[in-house]
């Protein structure tokens, strides 16, 4: 099933473990089967392929050592103080424990400001090169202790996604406690696992029913499906797999039940860093015409525009959305809202009268746009 990833065909594959599995509900590590997992990266890492981890269970292992209830999840405050205690367990772990079978463990804690800002996400890049390149196995996490509540990923599903496009990954595999997506709530015994998935579309999505099973981690199916959009828009591909049993990658090798989202033909990581922004400033509502234009590959003009709605700068993700209230596309703005507010719904040749000079003649560039 999951012939993709192999070290041949995915020389970098990234690895998510969700808490659930990382800890038991009292709060223990699950030490054995995370020495099966390890044993499993030792191997394909020998065999060639560079690996990053994307570990969850900062907050879930701190709450304990602090004894917080609710698993450190009552309050913003206590997530941030248990994930401040929990990561250092954590990275330890970790450490610990790749150490144990060669290998040698670089921890990278992350904001979501960190993988939206076009500078810090290049500069995120350079330093994972560095590190896979050098051998190492970066073990990243969401800096939990410091980012608010608007800044924050909240689940490391998509943190996934955005670390395997900053690093440029092949593959991405989440382990958790359910085996992969299912066309129904799981609990219907008439549910079946959806074991391949073409397109992520309006379909795809209506299966996903509810948040995380475990109530540990913050992910849940409807996250993975987000995370799984990111990864296959940038042309890289993502496994859902269950982490219940002990070495979950072989047992993925070996045929255990999965659910396989293929990369979109042609994703790039640009266009998929632009599709998977998560800080969206503002909307361009377009008229029929203009969301024919698109689909047909043009740039938006400011002719298309009906109206405007946001604070954003140049160079800021808006949302291209028809009259109908559906989001057709995003992309990167090629005027601030004050100006593309001025110049909406008016043809190019007046745009210098408008503006006093025209630096751009489209509103969203074609190259800087993901149709949704
Ligand atoms: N970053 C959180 C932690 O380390 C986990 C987020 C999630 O549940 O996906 O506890």
């Amino acid at each position: 099933m999951v012939a993709h990833l192999t070290p041949t065909l995915c020389p970098l594959l990234i690895v998510k473990v969700g808490s659930s599995l990382l800890v038991e509900g009292d709060g223990t590590v699950r030490r054995e089967w995370l020495q099966t997992l390890v044993a499993d990266i030792a191997a394909r890492h020998r065999a060639g392929q560079k690996i990053a981890i994307v570990s969850s269970g900062a907050i879930a292992l701190g709450a304990r050592r602090l004894g917080f209830e609710k698993g450190g999840r009552a309050s913003l405050a206590d997530a941030q103080a248990s994930a401040s205690v929990g990561q250092i367990l954590l990275s330890g772990l970790w450490a610990e424990l790749l150490a144990a079978e060669g290998m040698t463990a670089a921890q990278i804690l992350v904001t979501l400001d960190d993988l939206e800002d076009r500078r810090r996400y290049l500069n995120i890049t350079a330093t994972l090169d560095r590190l896979l390149g050098a051998g190492a196995v970066p073990v990243i996490n969401e800096n939990d202790s410091v980012a608010t509540a608007e800044i924050r990923f909240g689940d490391n599903d998509r943190l996934a996604a955005r670390v395997a496009q900053a690093a440029g990954a092949q593959g991405v595999v989440l382990l958790s406690d359910v085996d992969g997506l299912y066309d129904r709530d799981p609990r219907d015994p008439e549910a079946q696992l959806v074991s391949e998935v073409a397109t992520i579309d309006g379909k795809i999505r209506l299966m996903v029913t509810g948040g995380s099973s475990s109530g540990m981690g913050s992910g849940g199916m409807a996250s993975k499906i987000d995370a799984a959009d990111i990864a296959t828009r940038a042309g890289i591909g993502l496994s859902i797999a269950s982490g219940l049993r002990p070495h979950p990658l072989s047992a993925l090798d070996n045929g255990a039940p999965s659910t396989w989202f293929a990369p979109r033909p042609g994703g790039s990581a640009r266009k998929g860093w632009i599709g998977g922004r998560l800080s969206v400033k503002g909307q361009i509502i377009i008229d029929a015409g203009a969301a024919k234009a698109l689909r047909s590959g043009a740039s938006l003009l400011p002719a298309g525009a009906v109206s405007v709605s946001g604070e954003f700068r140049r160079g800021d993700v808006v949302d291209i959305v028809s009259k109908d209230g559906e989001t057709l596309a995003r992309g990167l703005s090629e005027y601030d809202a004050d100006d593309a507010k001025l110049i909406c719904g008016r043809q190019s040749a007046e745009l210098e009268t408008l503006l006093g000079a025209v630096p751009r003649t489209v509103l969203v560039h074609r190259d800087q746009m993901v149709l949704l």
